[in-house]
């Protein structure tokens, strides 16, 4: 049996989604920006793609949607524009606040932005992974721009106080950016229920194809013009447009937003179902209260057994499993996250996540009960740390 666990990581594509983009490949190949028939023919599917963007996020229609190559480029080109335009001209207001738990394109890009001249505060998790609204306030000065946040954090699944966060930000007159990657499909993302300026996306997290993103830009909080060179986007991002993409992401994401109550019933069950079998092996942390997270995801923490070694037992077995973040996979590093958490530092070398989808059924978890528990009992006989522990203790 095949068992994909690494949802967070990336989804499979909905064979719906697939259908949809097909004739996009094949008859319908033309320039959207063309003014023949070949053109012509594509731009009502396009703007249908978008629409279906906009009414699945709830965007009003006079906010924008820029779509982008990917979250990664969303990410850089938020805090990079928001730099062009808001801090070179006004130097005094040089201040953002984030979380340390951030996605690498977040934290990187800051890390970057801090060498010309911008002042970044890393607000920590609390013992249980979560973000405090009351520790983003505090971080806040008078010299405060923008408040970056995500929506909810890729490795242990916590949701982050956005509506409060978005609110004071409102309130405050502070620009507020949200990296929603790992919230639409699984969460209610509303925009107009939930102060957010900007928001991050990415097709390949809720089963649309990969190399296909966007960033949703509410009215009057318009950017620089993110590539030059042509009329696309508006001008905002020149360069022809992937109608297949987008077409794809379009109907992915009505999709996914359509499946919230399904992944808040059935996914949850089965990710619960796969808790409470792993809680039951002795010496197990499971990251974060599971209401707390989204319905899909699990950051457990065995101790004695390496993330990696775990990895590669499951793999064997055919399930694919991760030890964090997939953008630090080839370094075998402390999982960040665990790290931030950091109660006890062995933990971060222990974590391992399991990401379920609404394609994730109910022998696949049975399955992946069985095989993990032999897993961690084979890994505890043969680990020296487990054992020295258990004398000890
Ligand atoms: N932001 C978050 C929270 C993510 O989980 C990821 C991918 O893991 C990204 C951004 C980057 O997404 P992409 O692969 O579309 O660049």
């Amino acid at each position: 049996m095949r068992v994909y666990l690494d949802n967070n990581a990336t989804t499979k594509i909905d064979p719906i989604v697939k259908v949809k983009m097909q004739p996009f490949f094949e008859e319908l190949y033309g320039n959207p920006n063309s003014l023949h028939k070949y053109g012509m023919e594509v731009r009502p599917h396009l703007n249908e793609a978008l629409g279906s963007m906009y009414d699945s996020l709830h965007a009003a229609d006079e906010d924008d949607i820029i779509i982008t190559s990917c979250a990664t480029e969303s990410n850089n080109a938020v805090l990079k524009g928001i730099f062009f335009k808001y801090i070179l001209s006004n130097p005094e207001k040089n201040h953002i606040v984030t979380t340390s738990v951030e996605h690498p394109s977040v934290i990187d890009t800051l890390m970057f932005l801090s060498g010309h001249g911008v002042d970044v505060t890393y607000v920590d998790v609390d013992h249980e992974g979560g973000i405090s609204a009351n520790a983003m306030k505090a971080a806040v000065t008078d010299k405060t721009v923008l408040i970056s946040m995500m929506w909810a954090n890729n490795e242990t699944g916590m949701i982050f106080p956005v509506d409060e966060v978005g609110a004071f930000a409102k309130e405050k007159g502070i620009l507020f950016h949200s990296d929603a990657v790992q919230a639409i499909g699984k969460v209610p993302v509303n925009l107009s229920k939930t102060d957010v300026d900007y928001l991050t996306f990415s097709a390949h997290k809720f089963h649309g194809p990969k190399g296909i993103g966007g960033l949703y830009v509410k009215k009057g909080k318009a950017l620089p013009n993110l590539f030059h060179g042509g009329e696309q986007m508006g001008g905002k991002r020149a360069g022809t447009l992937n109608v297949a993409y987008i077409v794809g992401m379009g109907l992915a994401m009505k999709q996914a937003v359509g499946h919230v109550e399904k992944m808040n019933s059935d996914v949850r069950r089965l990710r619960d179902k796969l808790e409470d079998a792993i809680a039951k092996i002795p010496d197990t942390i499971v990251v974060g209260p599971r209401e707390k997270r989204t319905p899909n995801t699990l950051l457990v923490s065995l101790r004695g057994i390496e993330g990696e070694s775990m990895l590669w037992d499951l793999n064997k077995a055919g399930i694919a499993a991760s030890t964090g973040s997939a953008c630090a996979s080839e370094s075998l590093e402390a999982n960040p996250v665990m790290s931030a958490i950091g109660e006890d530092p062995e933990l971060a070398h222990t974590a391992m996540r399991l990401s379920l989808s609404r394609f994730t059924t109910e022998a696949e978890i049975e399955y992946t009960i069985e095989v993990f528990t032999k897993a961690v009992e084979r890994l505890r006989s043969i680990s020296s740390t487990y054992a020295y522990t258990n004398e000890v203790a």
